[in-house]
């Protein structure tokens, strides 16, 4: 079978603070990698960071978003989410939360209350995906998807894969998404090798968290780097030299155009100016 190629690689094009609660590397769009990977518009890894305990939760003030979706993966730490929607919960390590925004919510994102009061390190990764136009401007929705509900797929020497959304190895991800999308976290141990099988037609991303890792034979070492594959071809090559932790990224691209501002991604500057004023209106709802 047809083997994917790897096009370019790429460490983090930024380093900066969210809030006052999430140090984050930024993968892209920061180093100039946005059509390359589209449906995906943005990634932060924030971490791994020591916080020492505190009666104050640090995180981000209520903010808006619309025109796509938010994806949080909680390794270490945990995260509390509300939103202008109603939704509520924490997100502890292992977990995922898929957020909607669509027509738009007003939501914050803060440590989680025993993760603050005890301190500790955290790690999170939040993904950004974009929404065709369609559905831009449709209800916002919430997948609050706990690890118990990720499939393990166990792969060879010690490797694990959580299938969080998309199809391995013949587990199914639970997350419903509106246009096909593979989400996966790898736990490599030291010296497993892999072939993976993935569909052809989506533009996939190799993101390595930590650890040292070739894909198709060229190595990704350190932290916070990317290597970009070909959509055509099937199959992808894993060997990590070191216990190493990766998330992999597939979708099919959408192929409209992108107007973003800030936290909103539309398709035009003219739904761009449409969402600051629905924003401001409060017509995206608000915290109570
Ligand atoms: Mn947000």
């Amino acid at each position: 079978m047809e083997k994917k190629t790897v096009l370019t690689k790429h460490g983090f094009g930024s380093q900066h603070w969210v809030g006052d609660g999430f140090p984050v590397r930024n993968l892209f769009p920061s180093n100039g990698v946005a059509d390359e990977i589209n449906p995906f518009l943005m990634l932060d890894y924030a971490g791994p960071t020591h916080f020492p305990p505190s009666d104050q939760p640090r995180g981000v003030e209520e903010h808006p978003h619309r025109g796509f979706e938010t994806v949080t993966i909680a390794y270490q730490g945990s995260v509390d989410h509300r939103d202008s929607a109603g939704n509520a919960g924490t997100i502890h390590p292992g977990d995922v939360q898929w957020m909607t925004a669509a027509s738009g919510v007003v939501h914050e994102e803060k440590h989680g209350r025993e993760f603050t009061a005890a301190g500790g390190t955290f790690e999170m990764v939040q993904l950004w995906v974009n929404l065709p136009a369609a559905v831009k401007m449709t209800p916002p929705r919430y997948q609050g998807i706990t690890s118990a509900e990720i499939p393990s797929v166990e792969l060879a020497d010690g490797a694990v894969a959580r299938v969080i959304a998309g199809e391995l190895n013949g587990a199914q991800g639970p997350a419903k998404t509106f246009t096909p999308i593979t989400l996966v976290d790898l736990r490599l141990a030291a010296g497993s090798r892999m072939t993976l099988q993935l569909p052809a037609g989506q533009n996939f991303g190799v993101v390595l968290l930590r650890g040292a890792v070739s894909v198709q034979g060229e190595l990704l070492r350190g932290a916070a780097q990317i290597a970009l594959l070909s959509q055509a071809g099937q199959t992808l090559e894993l060997a990590a030299e070191i216990e190493s932790f990766v998330l992999l990224l597939g979708g099919e691209p959408i192929n409209e155009p992108v107007a973003s501002y800030g936290p909103f991604v539309m398709n035009t500057h003219d739904e761009i100016r449409q969402a600051v004023a629905d924003y401001r209106a409060g017509r995206m709802g608000r915290l109570s």
